[in-house]
């Protein structure tokens, strides 16, 4: 069951880590002496650090589904427990609600 999940979310989870290790270096890489460029730079470390953020929570949340595959909880609303709909698995492999759900914690 899942296989095909899975191997995407195995996936998606090496390319975001991958991503993660470069931002993560683009962090900590020095930075000039220069104030005009420290400013720039300081700006721009606020988009690498957004960027980073975004990307732990994306990465937690496929580990997440991972470890749901494996525990045979993956495909299950976590509110309400009905199943959820295969398209929206194919589209968003580690959604955890259902549409319904979903759209209600949207709101
Ligand atoms: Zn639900």
């Amino acid at each position: 069951m899942f296989e095909q999940q899975k191997k995407e979310l195995e996936k998606l989870q090496k390319e975001l880590q991958t991503r993660l290790d470069h931002l993560q270096k683009d962090l900590s890489s020095a930075h000039s002496s220069d104030s005009d460029e420290q400013a720039i730079e300081r700006e721009n470390d606020e988009v690498v650090e957004k960027l980073r953020d975004e990307t732990e929570l994306e990465l937690s949340q496929v580990r997440q589904a991972l470890k749901r595959i494996e525990t045979g909880s993956y495909g299950q609303c976590e509110q309400c427990g009905e199943a959820i709909n295969p398209q929206r698995l194919a589209a968003l492999p580690y959604s955890t609600l259902c549409i319904q759900c979903a759209e209600q914690s949207a709101t």
